[in-house]
């Protein structure tokens, strides 16, 4: 993090510099979605006023340059995962919508009736329920691998729950409701002694730690442009060559055939077989721009830097008696949810907003989480690279007003 200039890298960001009934926007909701620096802002105002076409399809000028734009986009997150070849990387309106795309296009030609998928209790409702509905419809079995109290995967008990008929794991690269990096190479390696393929959501894990899904050789990996400095209407889902060309597709329409009559429609080749119809043309090259913008400052950079802010909070939070951490594993983005003795999480969030600070309140999407740790809901404060130790000093007296007016 030494060469990297943080107060300056926080001015990239306008919306930073928003005022909240007179008090400082101190914005701690990243990991809902991150904000977007001045340049994919600026780029996607370039696109929208000088590039603006729908590719594919025409020899005009303009066709000609969004169609380019839009491949260099792809390319660029090929690059920032690592994935062999550009074809390997679809365009998706987000993660979840990558994640649906895996269940649709993989689970229901694959799994069968009896065959079991492997979940763990720290999934997003994204991998829970695309996964239930597949289970629902084929009599398929879900089998979920336990945390243990400091919010951590018990990989030995995921281990032990393979067998003969396990057709599927879906993984959590890292917790949105707890922070938890989970150890997916381990886990992705041994499900593929099973020969089974294991589906990363990446969400979380993409704008705090680099990815390689080549050294990882994980068979899907999906992330969304909105919490990686990208607008919203985009993600990717990543997918082995094979895997992808072995699929059925998910949506039917234009530019994902090959040729149709009414007889037959013989389907175009990967990547463009899971892209049916216009695709969020703008928002990929907004998310390119991020994606070069973000590789400039640097992943590993990043990682560094929220880690000592991570490290910070947490001291500063574990100090003041009432409130509660939950999850503290010893692998953490810097992510903080807790609750706070005597106070309903909804009220935390509306007396810190009084002050100008975002945090999220509630479930965050990962019931069976809340039920672990048999909480109704927590409050979370999700930090970022442009997040500061002021801003960790302001949450701090906020909980403590809270704790004024409630205790
Ligand atoms: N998985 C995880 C871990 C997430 O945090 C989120 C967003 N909260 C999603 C999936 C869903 O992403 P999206 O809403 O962009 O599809």
């Amino acid at each position: 993090t030494s060469d990297v200039d943080w107060r300056k890298v926080r001015t990239d960001f306008p919306i930073l510099e928003l005022k909240i009934d007179g008090k400082p926007l101190i914005y701690l909701d990243n990991a809902a979605s991150s904000q977007m620096p001045q340049l994919v802002i600026d780029r996607l105002v370039r696109y929208q006023t000088k590039q603006h076409a729908n590719i594919n399809r025409a020899v005009h000028y303009l066709s000609e340059v969004a169609t380019q734009e839009y491949h260099d986009a792809r390319c660029k997150l090929q690059q920032f995962i690592n994935a062999r070849e550009d074809r390997e990387v679809i365009f998706t309106s987000g993660t979840t919508d990558s994640i649906n795309l895996v269940m649709q296009g993989y689970g229901r030609k694959f799994i069968q009736a009896n065959d079991e998928i492997i979940l763990t209790t720290l999934e997003h409702h994204s991998n829970i329920v695309p996964w239930q509905m597949l289970a629902n419809e084929k009599g398929a079995k879900i089998r979920v691998v336990p945390i243990n109290d400091k919010g951590e995967l018990d990989v030995d008990e995921y281990e032990r729950l393979f067998n003969e008929r396990t057709k599927f794991v879906g993984l959590i690269h890292v917790s949105n409701a707890l922070g938890t990096i989970n150890p997916i190479k381990r886990m992705i390696d041994f499900a593929h002694r099973y020969d089974v393929p294991v589906l990363i959501d990446g969400a979380q894990a993409a704008l705090h730690i680099p990815i390689d899904v080549q050294a990882l050789d994980c068979d899907f990996y999906a992330f969304s442009a909105h919490k990686l400095c990208g607008p919203t209407g985009v993600g990717i889902l990543y997918g082995k060559a094979v895997l992808l060309e072995s699929m059925q597709p998910y949506k039917g329409g234009g530019d994902m055939i090959a040729s149709v009559t009414f007889e037959e429609t013989i389907y175009n080749t990967i990547p463009h077989k899971f892209e049916a119809g216009t695709p969020p043309i703008a928002a990929a090259i907004g998310f390119g721009a991020a994606i070069d913008y973000l590789t400039t400052i640097g992943i590993e950079n990043i990682a560094a830097y929220e880690s000592t802010l991570l490290d910070y909070a947490t001291k500063c939070l574990t100090q003041i008696p009432g409130v509660n951490i939950i999850g503290t594993a010893n692998e953490k983005t810097a992510v903080i949810s807790f609750t706070i003795d005597g106070v309903h999480p909804h009220d935390i969030g509306t007396i810190l907003n009084q002050d100008g600070i975002a945090v999220r309140t509630g479930h965050h999407c990962a019931q069976p989480v809340m039920q672990r740790f048999n909480v109704p809901a927590t409050s979370r404060a999700s930090f970022a690279f442009y997040n500061n130790k002021t801003e960790v000093d302001a949450l701090i007296a906020g909980i403590k007003t809270v704790q004024k007016v409630f205790l």
